[in-house]
């Protein structure tokens, strides 16, 4: 196992390391970087700007990684995660298997203000955010509806059977299969959800930001893992996994298998990292080799998984860092880029990486 050149060579550093208005999330935030940026630009909040960005990619439909949309759990229902870390005031708020709720990075946000607690989770996670004024909503898109249909039609059991797909009794001429259940549904979207059923994407956004009187928060949200068991919990939730900051630092994030990062304790080994010394890629790198040690560094088991991490740290000095160069296990185009904002468009700049991958 060697860290790539991209390691020593990608940037990811701006040249003049001070504080100032800065946001970076993961590669699916383009939109949210920017309206973060606005925020932070008219004097806002850290924690309100990174929520009101992310808060873009929980309501679009078409980020099935995320809030509405999303892609369900094995029983077809869409259950939420998102933490919120407020560096100023240096605290934090989650929910986990939260249903019903758009935006649950706001509901995380309302646990951090609103309770003494920080993590609600499920049908007490609902209720709160139900009292809280949160109105629900059935967050199962009918993409994410026949994705979850593809998926139960993908599954065989030894014979090659699966109860959802034509029976016996179907006459041979009629057998069409996905087609058969989606008539309308154009061959595109057919397309996606046979991917998607055949390999759970994970998806997510982490956003985190610094401003210019050096003030720090980060958010992380998802729907977590597709086709998971109901209530399975991921990193994304978790502080210390999915997000932690402490402005005096910095913040991390992180975006792919949850349960690798969970074992590492990301965010806050990357903020530790950092904070004796190491630079945000260095402090990147270094999470992503304890991954790679918990699985004795057998890089054909490290080959089924992506984890991504984000480091931003209160100089103005950041870092994307994945644990993986090149295209995805599924041969998808590689998003192994992250965002950056420092005041004018959100631009993409690459992840530095652990482990080369030379074809899908
Ligand atoms: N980290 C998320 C989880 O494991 C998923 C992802 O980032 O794609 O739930």
């Amino acid at each position: 196992m060697v860290a790539g050149p991209a390691a020593l060579a990608a940037a990811g550093a701006p040249a003049a390391a001070v504080a100032r208005n800065l946001v970076i999330s993961s590669a699916n935030g383009l939109r949210a970087c920017a309206r973060a940026m606005e925020i932070l630009k008219s004097g806002g909040d850290t924690l309100d700007a990174v929520v009101a960005g992310v808060n873009i990619n929980e309501e679009d439909p078409e980020d099935t990684s995320v809030g509405y949309g999303g892609l369900p759990n094995e029983d077809g229902v869409v259950e939420l995660d998102a933490s919120v870390m407020h560096g100023p005031t240096r605290r934090a708020g989650a929910v986990a298997s939260l249903r019903n709720i758009k935006t649950p990075s706001k509901v995380a946000k309302a646990v951090m203000e609103q309770t003494d607690h920080v993590m609600l989770v499920g049908e007490g996670a609902l209720r709160f955010a139900r009292a809280m004024g949160f109105p629900e909503y059935d967050l199962l898109t009918e993409k994410a509806r026949i994705a979850w249909l593809t998926w139960k039609q993908s599954l065989k059991d030894p014979q090659g059977h699966n109860n959802w797909t034509d029976g016996l009794d179907a006459p041979r001429e009629k057998k069409l299969g996905l087609r058969r259940m989606f008539p309308g549904v154009d061959d595109r979207t057919l397309a996606w959800a046979w991917q998607v059923a055949l390999h759970p994407p994970t998806g997510t956004i982490n956003c985190l930001a610094l401003n210019a009187r050096g003030e720090m928060s980060g958010v992380t949200t998802t729907s977590g893992l597709a086709w998971k068991i109901a209530g399975r919990v991921g990193d994304s939730p978790l502080i210390g996994a999915g997000v932690y900051v402490d402005q005096d630092v910095g913040g991390a994030g992180s975006t792919g298998r949850g349960e690798e990062n969970i074992r590492i304790a990301g965010a806050h080994t990357i903020i530790e990292n950092m904070r004796h010394g190491m630079e945000p890629r260095e402090a990147c790198l270094d999470a992503l080799q304890r991954v790679a040690r918990n699985f004795d560094n057998d890089v054909s088991r490290l080959a089924q998984f992506d984890l991504n991490f984000y480091a931003l740290r209160k100089d103005g000095r950041y870092a994307g860092a994945s644990l993986w160069s090149g295209p995805l296990r599924n041969g998808k185009v590689s998003p192994r880029q992250f965002v950056v904002n420092d005041g004018g468009d959100s631009r993409l700049e690459p992840c530095v990486y652990l482990l080369e991958r030379k074809s899908a």
